[in-house]
């Protein structure tokens, strides 16, 4: 059994604090924010997260899971502190480091001379950023023991405890390997392989990992782009590559690109540090440039078929950039409707879990409470997250509601035969033949506007 202390409280804090009392271990969670730690000792959760509230409210009750706003009060008597603040992108692109900084001064304070402290860098931090916080503590507290060792996370939001109770594997960056070992230690239940390194190459690790995903989707979309030109189906192309191990399935599902907490800026930041420090990395840049076509090109297909976006009615369906989660940070919901607007048009929107979260982000936005009051009048549903309840709605209703029935698939989420079938004008992405511009619209009953059918390119269909 271990203390730990775990520096800021949000989706990784959280879950890290927790999973680590669950294996037994004596955890304080901190943070500043003291409307998290208030609800949270109510024993109700700041965020939405598969399985974590039950996991919470058994440790707290066990009394090895508590919550804190104050710092010596979770630095008391702690072996090992995780830092896991936010480092979100700063206006060049690159990691700020203003929440890890005053952390780490805030820890230095309370660190004692006379036994070791080992700090762990969690959060997601540029390379070098093990030694920029070992400096902040020595000039903050010249007489305190510590190591810092880099352990970036992997866990994704929406399976985050189980992510983080099974992991692929553990990396722990330390100068001195006794340190790296006794951070193993705590994750030794979960019986996964454990890479010690040195702290650069790990936190480069965590960097080149998300990086590379990024790359998987930006590429499977550019794919998909050339599908739709020439006719083949992209989910049909993934599947036949994924089959391949040298490949793999997982992150080629056509979209409308990546979102998120961690890949738009952790590449954002991967490509600045490359940068300043003289490397050309254009790769990345492609990986970036790709990612924002993808969510221009479904507003091109609409209007292409309208001839303009001003005055349609749009709906959204999904508005969390991912399912499972109610985390909306550069969610490509945020994008859409943000373009959307621009273009005068009347946006409503659905979302399962993030409705409090979206209330905040998008003031202009009329959020409904089902998928079928969105579709009620609209000229358009656009699919932006691939929530499971959207896969089971009564299709048939949500035509007969609409104005127009257009269904734009942003996450070929349903069969584009039968939603062709139902009647649905339907897009999604990447599926060739079956793409809008080459459907006909059905006549629209609305007084207010004409629409432009679509030419029909005889190249293709
Ligand atoms: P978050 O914004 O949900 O949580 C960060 C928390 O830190 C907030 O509650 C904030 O109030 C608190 N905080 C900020 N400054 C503080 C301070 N000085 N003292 C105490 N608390 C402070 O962020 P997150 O999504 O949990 O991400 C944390 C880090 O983990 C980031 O670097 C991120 O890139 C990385 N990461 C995130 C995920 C993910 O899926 N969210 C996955 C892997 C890695």
């Amino acid at each position: 059994m271990k203390r730990i202390c775990v520096v800021g409280t949000g989706y990784v804090g959280l879950v890290t604090g927790t999973c680590f009392s669950d294996l037994g271990n004596e955890v304080r969670c901190l943070d500043i924010d003291e409307e998290k730690i208030a609800k949270l000792d109510g024993g109700n959760l700041p965020i939405y997260e598969p399985g974590l509230e039950e996991l919470v409210r058994r440790n707290a009750r066990a009394g090895r899971l508590s919550f804190t706003t104050s710092y010596p009060d979770a630095l008391r008597n702690a072996d090992i502190v995780f830092i896991a603040v936010e480092t979100p992108s700063g206006p060049e692109g690159e990691a700020d480091m203003r929440y890890v900084r005053a952390a780490a001064q805030m820890v230095a304070k309370q660190l004692p001379s006379d036994r070791l402290t080992i700090i762990v860098n969690k959060s997601t931090v540029p390379v070098g950023a093990a030694d920029l916080v070992a400096q902040i503590i020595r000039r903050k507290n010249p007489t305190a023991s510590f190591s810092v060792v880099s352990n970036p996370e992997f866990l994704r939001e929406g399976n985050a405890v189980a992510d983080f109770m099974n992991p692929d594997r553990i990396v722990l960056g330390a100068s001195e390997k006794e340190v790296g070992a006794r951070v193993a230690e705590l994750y030794a239940p979960l019986k996964c392989p454990v890479v010690i390194t040195d702290l650069r190459t790990a936190e480069m690790i965590k960097y080149a990992s998300n990086a590379f995903l990024a790359t998987k989707i930006s590429f499977i979309n550019e794919i998909a782009s050339v599908c739709d030109k020439l006719g083949a189906d992209v989910k049909e192309v993934a599947r036949g590559m994924g089959l391949d191990r040298r490949i793999g399935a997982s992150f080629l599902d056509a979209g409308l690109g990546y979102g998120g907490s961690c890949f738009p800026k952790d590449v954002k930041a991967l490509a600045h540090m490359a940068a300043i420090h003289g490397c050309h990395p254009q790769l990345l840049r492609a990986v970036m440039e790709i990612n924002h076509d993808q969510r221009r090109a479904m507003l091109a297909r609409i209007r292409s078929l309208f001839g303009t976006l001003e005055g349609l009615v749009i709906g959204i369906l999904g508005l969390s950039f991912k399912p499972n989660t109610d985390d909306m940070r550069e969610a490509a919901a945020v994008e859409i409707i943000r373009l959307l607007q621009h273009e005068g048009t009347e946006v409503r929107a659905y979302d399962p879990v993030s409705s409090n979260v979206a209330r905040t982000i998008l003031t202009n936005t009329v959020l409904h409470d089902d998928a079928y009051s969105v579709a009620d009048g609209a000229d358009a549903l656009i699919v932006v997250t691939e929530w499971n309840e959207f896969k089971n709605l009564d299709m048939a209703r949500i035509k007969s509601l609409m104005r127009n029935p257009v269904l734009v698939d942003g996450r070929n989420l349903y069969d584009p035969q039968e939603m062709l079938a139902l009647g649905f004008n339907y897009s999604g992405v990447g599926r060739g033949h079956l793409s809008l511009d080459v459907q006909a619209l059905p006549s629209r009953p609305s007084k207010a506007r004409t629409v432009k059918r679509p030419a029909v390119p005889l190249e293709e269909g």
